[in-house]
Protein backbone atom coordinates (compact mmCIF):
# COMPACT_ATOMS: atom_id res chain seq x y z
CA UNK A 1 0.00 0.00 0.00
CA UNK A 2 1.12 3.54 -1.18
CA UNK A 3 0.96 5.98 2.27
CA UNK A 4 1.10 10.09 1.55
CA UNK A 5 2.56 11.57 4.49
CA UNK A 6 2.01 15.09 3.18
CA UNK A 7 -1.79 15.87 4.16
CA UNK A 8 -2.92 18.51 6.66
CA UNK A 9 -6.24 19.12 8.48
CA UNK A 10 -9.03 19.63 7.71
CA UNK A 11 -10.07 16.62 7.12
CA UNK A 12 -11.08 14.49 4.28
CA UNK A 13 -9.21 11.45 4.12
CA UNK A 14 -9.32 10.38 0.88
CA UNK A 15 -6.73 6.95 1.40
CA UNK A 16 -9.00 5.66 4.33
CA UNK A 17 -12.29 6.22 2.20
CA UNK A 18 -10.74 4.35 -0.98
CA UNK A 19 -9.71 1.30 1.64
CA UNK A 20 -13.28 1.43 2.85
CA UNK A 21 -14.63 1.45 -0.21
CA UNK A 22 -12.58 -1.54 -1.26
CA UNK A 23 -13.38 -3.47 1.95
CA UNK A 24 -16.88 -2.13 1.68
CA UNK A 25 -16.81 -4.62 -1.23
CA UNK A 26 -14.70 -7.82 0.19
CA UNK A 27 -16.17 -7.28 4.28
CA UNK A 28 -19.83 -7.12 5.51
CA UNK A 29 -20.00 -3.19 6.54
CA UNK A 30 -16.05 -2.92 5.43
CA UNK A 31 -15.17 -3.64 8.86
CA UNK A 32 -14.08 -6.82 11.22
CA UNK A 33 -15.58 -5.46 14.09
CA UNK A 34 -18.58 -3.43 13.83
CA UNK A 35 -17.59 -0.23 15.88
CA UNK A 36 -14.47 0.27 14.10
CA UNK A 37 -17.29 1.65 11.16
CA UNK A 38 -18.15 4.67 12.94
CA UNK A 39 -21.99 3.84 12.35
CA UNK A 40 -22.78 5.63 16.00
CA UNK A 41 -20.75 8.65 14.75
CA UNK A 42 -20.58 8.65 10.82
CA UNK A 43 -18.36 9.62 8.34
CA UNK A 44 -15.27 7.54 7.75
CA UNK A 45 -13.22 5.19 9.43
CA UNK A 46 -9.93 6.06 9.66
CA UNK A 47 -7.58 3.13 8.64
CA UNK A 48 -4.37 2.83 10.43
CA UNK A 49 -1.19 1.63 9.11
CA UNK A 50 1.12 2.48 12.33
CA UNK A 51 1.35 3.30 16.03
CA UNK A 52 4.10 5.04 18.20
CA UNK A 53 3.79 5.61 21.73
CA UNK A 54 0.85 7.72 22.14
CA UNK A 55 0.34 8.20 18.09
CA UNK A 56 -1.40 6.26 15.32
CA UNK A 57 -0.82 7.58 11.61
CA UNK A 58 -3.55 6.50 9.34
CA UNK A 59 -3.43 5.86 5.59
CA UNK A 60 -3.62 9.52 5.13
CA UNK A 61 -0.59 9.89 6.80
CA UNK A 62 -2.14 11.97 9.00
CA UNK A 63 -1.39 11.74 13.04
CA UNK A 64 -3.42 11.28 16.10
CA UNK A 65 -3.26 11.14 19.76
CA UNK A 66 -4.86 8.17 20.18
CA UNK A 67 -7.75 7.73 23.19
CA UNK A 68 -8.49 4.46 22.57
CA UNK A 69 -5.19 2.33 22.94
CA UNK A 70 -6.43 -0.76 20.58
CA UNK A 71 -9.61 -0.39 23.00
CA UNK A 72 -7.86 -1.00 26.16
CA UNK A 73 -4.68 -3.50 25.64
CA UNK A 74 -2.35 -1.09 24.99
CA UNK A 75 -1.57 0.45 28.13
CA UNK A 76 2.45 1.35 27.25
CA UNK A 77 1.81 2.84 23.78
CA UNK A 78 1.98 1.67 20.52
CA UNK A 79 5.04 -0.55 19.65
CA UNK A 80 6.78 -0.39 23.13
CA UNK A 81 10.40 -0.71 22.07
CA UNK A 82 10.80 -3.73 24.75
CA UNK A 83 7.67 -6.05 23.72
CA UNK A 84 8.55 -5.32 20.46
CA UNK A 85 11.86 -7.07 20.86
CA UNK A 86 10.32 -10.01 23.18
CA UNK A 87 8.33 -10.65 19.73
CA UNK A 88 10.90 -10.36 17.25
CA UNK A 89 12.64 -12.91 19.49
CA UNK A 90 9.30 -15.30 19.98
CA UNK A 91 8.71 -15.03 16.12
CA UNK A 92 12.41 -16.04 15.00
CA UNK A 93 12.02 -19.35 16.98
CA UNK A 94 8.62 -19.68 15.11
CA UNK A 95 4.69 -19.07 15.26
CA UNK A 96 3.37 -22.07 16.44
CA UNK A 97 3.78 -25.63 17.98
CA UNK A 98 0.40 -26.44 18.66
CA UNK A 99 2.08 -28.12 21.75
CA UNK A 100 2.82 -26.86 25.68
CA UNK A 101 5.61 -24.16 26.12
CA UNK A 102 7.25 -21.80 27.95
CA UNK A 103 5.94 -18.83 27.54
CA UNK A 104 2.58 -20.06 28.42
CA UNK A 105 3.75 -20.96 31.48
CA UNK A 106 5.48 -17.55 32.20
CA UNK A 107 2.23 -15.96 31.13
CA UNK A 108 0.00 -17.75 33.53
CA UNK A 109 2.33 -17.70 36.39
CA UNK A 110 2.41 -13.74 35.99
CA UNK A 111 -1.34 -13.81 35.91
CA UNK A 112 -1.47 -15.98 39.28
CA UNK A 113 1.11 -13.77 41.04
CA UNK A 114 -1.12 -10.88 40.66
CA UNK A 115 -4.41 -11.98 41.01
CA UNK A 116 -5.16 -14.12 44.45
CA UNK A 117 -8.67 -15.47 43.50
CA UNK A 118 -6.74 -17.01 40.13
CA UNK A 119 -5.20 -19.80 41.60
CA UNK A 120 -5.15 -21.81 38.12
CA UNK A 121 -5.78 -20.35 34.76
CA UNK A 122 -6.45 -21.54 31.45
CA UNK A 123 -5.25 -19.45 28.21
CA UNK A 124 -7.89 -18.32 25.23
CA UNK A 125 -7.36 -16.46 22.36
CA UNK A 126 -9.92 -13.74 22.96
CA UNK A 127 -11.90 -12.35 25.59
CA UNK A 128 -15.49 -13.53 23.95
CA UNK A 129 -14.11 -17.36 24.44
CA UNK A 130 -12.62 -16.47 27.79
CA UNK A 131 -16.60 -15.39 28.99
CA UNK A 132 -17.64 -18.60 27.06
CA UNK A 133 -15.64 -20.80 28.24
CA UNK A 134 -15.87 -19.68 31.92
CA UNK A 135 -20.01 -20.16 31.59
CA UNK A 136 -19.78 -23.78 30.07
CA UNK A 137 -17.32 -24.59 33.68
CA UNK A 138 -20.18 -22.89 35.65
CA UNK A 139 -22.98 -24.89 34.07
CA UNK A 140 -20.66 -28.05 34.32
CA UNK A 141 -19.60 -27.56 38.00
CA UNK A 142 -23.04 -26.55 39.01
CA UNK A 143 -25.16 -28.96 36.65
CA UNK A 144 -27.49 -25.84 36.36
CA UNK A 145 -28.39 -24.27 33.00
CA UNK A 146 -29.07 -20.09 33.83
CA UNK A 147 -27.17 -17.31 34.00
CA UNK A 148 -27.91 -14.17 35.34
CA UNK A 149 -26.10 -11.16 33.35
CA UNK A 150 -26.61 -7.06 33.42
CA UNK A 151 -27.89 -5.26 31.07
CA UNK A 152 -25.44 -2.94 29.19
CA UNK A 153 -22.73 -5.26 30.04
CA UNK A 154 -20.99 -6.97 27.05
CA UNK A 155 -18.95 -10.11 27.55
CA UNK A 156 -18.07 -11.15 23.74
CA UNK A 157 -20.06 -12.12 21.21
CA UNK A 158 -20.72 -15.07 23.07
CA UNK A 159 -24.67 -16.02 22.12
CA UNK A 160 -26.17 -16.77 25.23
CA UNK A 161 -24.61 -13.31 26.47
CA UNK A 162 -26.14 -11.22 23.75
CA UNK A 163 -29.16 -11.01 25.29
CA UNK A 164 -29.11 -7.57 26.83
CA UNK A 165 -31.97 -5.94 26.12
CA UNK A 166 -34.70 -5.38 28.47
CA UNK A 167 -35.00 -3.45 32.11
CA UNK A 168 -37.19 -4.77 34.59
CA UNK A 169 -36.93 -7.56 37.05
CA UNK A 170 -35.78 -11.40 36.21
CA UNK A 171 -36.60 -10.41 32.20
CA UNK A 172 -35.45 -13.51 30.63
CA UNK A 173 -33.49 -12.74 27.95
CA UNK A 174 -34.48 -12.14 24.46
CA UNK A 175 -31.67 -12.84 21.64
CA UNK A 176 -30.28 -9.27 21.03
CA UNK A 177 -29.46 -10.45 17.29
CA UNK A 178 -30.78 -12.81 14.63
CA UNK A 179 -28.76 -15.32 14.91
CA UNK A 180 -29.39 -16.25 18.40
CA UNK A 181 -31.89 -18.99 19.48
CA UNK A 182 -34.25 -18.44 21.68
CA UNK A 183 -32.85 -21.80 23.52
CA UNK A 184 -29.50 -20.05 23.41
CA UNK A 185 -30.50 -16.96 25.01
CA UNK A 186 -33.40 -18.47 26.97
CA UNK A 187 -31.24 -19.37 29.77
CA UNK A 188 -30.24 -16.22 30.12
CA UNK A 189 -31.75 -13.92 32.97
CA UNK A 190 -30.81 -9.80 31.99
CA UNK A 191 -31.10 -7.76 34.85
CA UNK A 192 -30.41 -4.21 35.43
CA UNK A 193 -26.92 -2.97 36.63
CA UNK A 194 -26.48 -2.19 39.97
CA UNK A 195 -29.60 -3.61 41.23
CA UNK A 196 -29.29 -6.22 44.16
CA UNK A 197 -32.61 -6.33 44.67
CA UNK A 198 -33.39 -7.63 41.09
CA UNK A 199 -30.49 -10.18 41.45
CA UNK A 200 -32.34 -11.16 45.12
CA UNK A 201 -35.65 -11.40 43.50
CA UNK A 202 -34.03 -13.88 40.21
CA UNK A 203 -32.42 -16.14 43.20
CA UNK A 204 -35.54 -16.74 45.03
CA UNK A 205 -37.84 -16.97 41.47
CA UNK A 206 -35.06 -19.51 40.18
CA UNK A 207 -34.09 -21.67 42.91
CA UNK A 208 -31.42 -23.92 42.41
CA UNK A 209 -31.39 -23.12 38.66
CA UNK A 210 -28.98 -20.37 38.64
CA UNK A 211 -25.25 -21.49 37.76
CA UNK A 212 -23.38 -18.11 37.85
CA UNK A 213 -23.96 -14.45 37.87
CA UNK A 214 -21.34 -12.53 35.02
CA UNK A 215 -20.46 -9.23 35.65
CA UNK A 216 -18.12 -7.05 34.32
CA UNK A 217 -16.17 -6.42 37.14
CA UNK A 218 -16.64 -2.51 36.48
CA UNK A 219 -18.33 -1.69 33.19
CA UNK A 220 -16.84 0.27 30.78
CA UNK A 221 -19.13 -1.36 27.52
CA UNK A 222 -22.19 1.45 28.30
CA UNK A 223 -19.62 4.23 29.05
CA UNK A 224 -17.85 3.80 32.30
CA UNK A 225 -20.26 2.23 35.21
CA UNK A 226 -18.77 2.06 38.13
CA UNK A 227 -20.15 -0.57 40.43
CA UNK A 228 -22.38 0.74 43.49
CA UNK A 229 -20.68 0.33 47.05
CA UNK A 230 -21.48 -3.12 47.94
CA UNK A 231 -22.99 -4.15 44.47
CA UNK A 232 -19.75 -6.76 43.40
CA UNK A 233 -19.55 -7.61 47.31
CA UNK A 234 -23.53 -8.78 47.39
CA UNK A 235 -23.24 -10.77 44.40
CA UNK A 236 -20.34 -12.62 45.16
CA UNK A 237 -22.56 -13.32 48.67
CA UNK A 238 -25.70 -14.16 46.46
CA UNK A 239 -24.07 -16.75 44.95
CA UNK A 240 -22.14 -18.47 47.04
CA UNK A 241 -25.37 -18.22 49.29
CA UNK A 242 -27.12 -20.21 46.88
CA UNK A 243 -24.60 -22.55 45.40
CA UNK A 244 -24.07 -20.19 41.97
CA UNK A 245 -20.52 -19.10 40.74
CA UNK A 246 -19.40 -15.35 40.63
CA UNK A 247 -18.20 -14.67 37.65
CA UNK A 248 -16.05 -11.40 37.14
CA UNK A 249 -15.02 -10.18 33.68
CA UNK A 250 -12.16 -8.43 33.99
CA UNK A 251 -11.22 -8.61 30.20
CA UNK A 252 -11.14 -4.55 30.05
CA UNK A 253 -10.09 -3.78 33.51
CA UNK A 254 -7.59 -6.47 34.60
CA UNK A 255 -3.40 -5.06 34.50
CA UNK A 256 -5.35 -1.70 33.13
CA UNK A 257 -6.75 0.01 36.26
CA UNK A 258 -3.84 -1.73 38.53
CA UNK A 259 -2.11 -4.30 38.78
CA UNK A 260 -4.28 -6.74 40.40
CA UNK A 261 -7.18 -4.88 38.16
CA UNK A 262 -10.37 -4.41 39.65
CA UNK A 263 -9.56 -7.07 41.84
CA UNK A 264 -7.01 -4.60 43.37
CA UNK A 265 -9.40 -1.94 44.32
CA UNK A 266 -12.92 -3.21 45.69
CA UNK A 267 -11.34 -6.86 46.92
CA UNK A 268 -14.23 -8.83 46.26
CA UNK A 269 -13.15 -12.40 45.17
CA UNK A 270 -14.85 -13.82 42.48
CA UNK A 271 -15.09 -18.24 41.84
CA UNK A 272 -13.80 -17.51 38.40
CA UNK A 273 -12.29 -14.07 36.39
CA UNK A 274 -11.88 -13.67 32.71
CA UNK A 275 -9.13 -11.60 31.38
CA UNK A 276 -8.54 -10.21 27.73
CA UNK A 277 -6.78 -6.84 26.41
CA UNK A 278 -3.84 -6.04 28.40
CA UNK A 279 -2.29 -9.31 29.41
CA UNK A 280 -2.22 -10.20 25.12
CA UNK A 281 0.02 -6.73 24.73
CA UNK A 282 -1.60 -6.09 21.24
CA UNK A 283 -1.99 -9.83 20.59
CA UNK A 284 -4.68 -12.23 20.56
CA UNK A 285 -4.55 -13.93 23.86
CA UNK A 286 -6.85 -13.62 26.47
CA UNK A 287 -7.59 -16.39 29.67
CA UNK A 288 -10.17 -17.59 32.61
CA UNK A 289 -9.07 -18.85 36.16
CA UNK A 290 -10.04 -18.49 39.32
CA UNK A 291 -10.87 -21.27 42.07
CA UNK A 292 -8.81 -24.48 41.42
CA UNK A 293 -11.41 -26.83 42.57
CA UNK A 294 -13.44 -25.39 39.84
CA UNK A 295 -11.10 -25.45 37.56
CA UNK A 296 -10.06 -28.79 37.73
CA UNK A 297 -13.33 -29.74 36.02
CA UNK A 298 -12.05 -28.43 32.97
CA UNK A 299 -10.51 -31.15 30.29
CA UNK A 300 -7.75 -32.89 30.62
CA UNK A 301 -8.28 -32.65 34.43
CA UNK A 302 -11.73 -32.96 34.56
CA UNK A 303 -14.84 -33.42 31.63
CA UNK A 304 -15.27 -30.25 30.68
CA UNK A 305 -14.25 -29.58 27.74
CA UNK A 306 -12.18 -26.95 26.33
CA UNK A 307 -9.44 -26.64 23.41
CA UNK A 308 -8.11 -24.01 21.24
CA UNK A 309 -5.26 -24.58 18.04
CA UNK A 310 -3.20 -21.17 19.05
CA UNK A 311 -4.49 -21.32 22.27
CA UNK A 312 -1.23 -20.14 24.57
CA UNK A 313 0.58 -19.04 20.97
CA UNK A 314 4.28 -18.75 21.64
CA UNK A 315 4.06 -15.06 20.19
CA UNK A 316 0.86 -13.75 22.09
CA UNK A 317 2.57 -14.85 25.36
CA UNK A 318 5.95 -13.61 24.81
CA UNK A 319 4.09 -10.07 24.40
CA UNK A 320 1.68 -10.67 26.97
CA UNK A 321 4.52 -11.50 29.48
CA UNK A 322 6.77 -8.68 28.16
CA UNK A 323 3.70 -6.36 28.50
CA UNK A 324 2.87 -7.40 32.21
CA UNK A 325 6.56 -7.37 33.59
CA UNK A 326 6.68 -4.00 32.66
CA UNK A 327 3.40 -2.65 34.20
CA UNK A 328 4.96 -1.79 37.87
CA UNK A 329 3.85 0.42 39.97
CA UNK A 330 5.25 3.43 38.75
CA UNK A 331 3.56 2.57 35.30
CA UNK A 332 0.08 2.44 36.83
CA UNK A 333 0.61 5.50 38.45
CA UNK A 334 1.54 7.27 35.67
CA UNK A 335 -1.49 6.20 33.51
CA UNK A 336 -3.41 7.35 36.65
CA UNK A 337 -1.94 10.57 36.32
CA UNK A 338 -2.25 10.91 32.38
CA UNK A 339 -5.90 10.32 32.96
CA UNK A 340 -6.62 12.59 35.57
CA UNK A 341 -5.00 15.22 33.27
CA UNK A 342 -6.91 14.55 30.32
CA UNK A 343 -10.27 14.25 32.17
CA UNK A 344 -9.65 17.96 34.33
CA UNK A 345 -8.74 19.12 30.43
CA UNK A 346 -12.00 17.63 28.98
CA UNK A 347 -14.24 18.70 31.63
CA UNK A 348 -12.99 22.28 32.32
CA UNK A 349 -13.68 22.66 28.03
CA UNK A 350 -17.30 20.84 28.57
CA UNK A 351 -18.21 23.09 31.51
CA UNK A 352 -16.96 26.49 29.94
CA UNK A 353 -18.92 25.83 27.23
CA UNK A 354 -21.74 25.20 29.18
CA UNK A 355 -22.36 21.71 27.90
CA UNK A 356 -24.41 19.24 30.61
CA UNK A 357 -21.83 16.68 30.81
CA UNK A 358 -20.51 13.74 33.66
CA UNK A 359 -16.87 12.03 34.09
CA UNK A 360 -17.68 8.68 34.89
CA UNK A 361 -13.77 7.33 36.33
CA UNK A 362 -13.28 3.37 37.18
CA UNK A 363 -9.41 3.54 38.38
CA UNK A 364 -7.28 5.07 34.93
CA UNK A 365 -10.58 4.16 32.66
CA UNK A 366 -13.20 6.72 32.01
CA UNK A 367 -15.92 7.95 29.78
CA UNK A 368 -17.89 11.49 28.73
CA UNK A 369 -21.81 11.62 29.34
CA UNK A 370 -23.36 14.20 27.70
CA UNK A 371 -26.27 14.35 30.62
CA UNK A 372 -25.56 16.07 33.97
CA UNK A 373 -27.68 12.53 35.92
CA UNK A 374 -25.22 10.41 37.54
CA UNK A 375 -25.56 7.00 35.54
CA UNK A 376 -25.51 4.21 37.13
CA UNK A 377 -27.47 1.79 34.56
CA UNK A 378 -27.89 1.20 30.70
CA UNK A 379 -31.33 2.75 30.98
CA UNK A 380 -29.46 6.26 32.18
CA UNK A 381 -26.92 5.71 29.75
CA UNK A 382 -29.13 6.11 27.31
CA UNK A 383 -30.62 9.11 27.86
CA UNK A 384 -27.54 10.59 27.46
CA UNK A 385 -27.17 13.30 24.57
CA UNK A 386 -25.42 11.26 22.42
CA UNK A 387 -25.20 13.87 19.49
CA UNK A 388 -23.24 16.02 21.52
CA UNK A 389 -20.97 13.44 21.59
CA UNK A 390 -21.03 13.10 17.71
CA UNK A 391 -20.40 16.63 17.37
CA UNK A 392 -17.39 16.84 19.66
CA UNK A 393 -15.63 13.19 18.59
CA UNK A 394 -16.19 14.86 14.81
CA UNK A 395 -13.86 17.85 16.02
CA UNK A 396 -11.15 15.97 18.09
CA UNK A 397 -10.82 13.75 15.12
CA UNK A 398 -10.50 16.60 12.68
CA UNK A 399 -7.83 17.85 15.36
CA UNK A 400 -5.98 14.75 15.46
CA UNK A 401 -7.40 13.19 18.68
CA UNK A 402 -8.79 9.78 17.95
CA UNK A 403 -11.75 9.02 20.92
CA UNK A 404 -13.91 5.82 20.63
CA UNK A 405 -16.05 6.39 18.08
CA UNK A 406 -19.12 6.04 20.18
CA UNK A 407 -20.68 8.00 23.11
CA UNK A 408 -20.74 4.15 24.64
CA UNK A 409 -17.26 3.47 25.39
CA UNK A 410 -14.63 4.17 27.64
CA UNK A 411 -11.65 6.51 27.35
CA UNK A 412 -8.01 4.68 27.24
CA UNK A 413 -4.77 6.24 27.72
CA UNK A 414 -1.18 4.79 28.35
CA UNK A 415 1.94 5.37 29.67
CA UNK A 416 3.43 7.17 26.84
CA UNK A 417 1.18 9.98 26.36
CA UNK A 418 3.46 12.42 27.32
CA UNK A 419 3.10 15.99 28.16
CA UNK A 420 3.20 16.80 24.04
CA UNK A 421 0.54 14.64 23.43
CA UNK A 422 -1.60 16.18 26.55
CA UNK A 423 -1.16 19.35 25.27
CA UNK A 424 -2.50 18.27 21.53
CA UNK A 425 -5.68 17.34 23.33
CA UNK A 426 -6.14 20.49 25.15
CA UNK A 427 -5.65 22.55 22.00
CA UNK A 428 -7.95 20.16 20.44
CA UNK A 429 -10.85 20.89 23.42
CA UNK A 430 -12.28 23.94 23.40
CA UNK A 431 -13.31 23.82 19.87
CA UNK A 432 -15.15 20.38 20.42
CA UNK A 433 -16.54 21.42 23.33
CA UNK A 434 -18.03 24.36 21.58
CA UNK A 435 -18.98 22.29 18.43
CA UNK A 436 -20.55 20.05 21.11
CA UNK A 437 -22.69 23.21 22.62
CA UNK A 438 -24.03 23.88 19.36
CA UNK A 439 -24.96 20.77 18.23
CA UNK A 440 -28.72 20.09 17.97
CA UNK A 441 -30.42 16.66 17.55
N1 LIG B 1 -15.59 -8.84 28.11
C1 LIG B 1 -15.42 -7.50 28.18
C2 LIG B 1 -15.67 -6.81 29.47
C3 LIG B 1 -15.05 -6.79 27.05
O1 LIG B 1 -14.90 -5.46 27.13
C4 LIG B 1 -14.83 -7.49 25.85
C5 LIG B 1 -14.44 -6.76 24.62
O2 LIG B 1 -14.49 -5.56 24.53
C6 LIG B 1 -14.99 -8.87 25.83
C7 LIG B 1 -15.37 -9.52 26.97
C8 LIG B 1 -14.76 -9.64 24.57
O3 LIG B 1 -13.40 -9.65 24.26
P1 LIG B 1 -12.90 -9.93 22.76
O4 LIG B 1 -13.28 -8.73 21.96
O5 LIG B 1 -11.42 -10.12 22.90
O6 LIG B 1 -13.59 -11.17 22.30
Amino acid sequence: MQVRITVSFPYEAPVSQSLFDRASVVTPGGVNSPVRAFRAVGGTPRFMVSGTGPYLTDADGREYVDLVCSWGPMILGHSHPEVIAAVQDAVARGTSFGTPGAGEVELAEEIVARIAPVEQVRLVSSGTEATMSAIRLARGFTGRAKVIKFAGCYHGHVDALLAAAGSGVATFGLPDTPGVTGAQAGDTIVLPYNDLAAVRAAFAAHEGEIACVITEASPGNMGVVPPLPGFNQGLADLCSRNGALYISDEVMTGFRVGKAGWYGIDGVRPDLMTFGKVMGGGFPAAAFGGRADVMAHLAPAGPVYQAGTLSGNPIATAAGVAQLRLLDDAAYAKVDAVSAEVRGLVTAALAKEGVAHRLQVAGNMFSVFFTDAEVTDYEKAKTQESFRFTAFFHSMLAQGVYLPPSAFESWFVSTAHDDAAVERIAAALPSAARAAAEASA
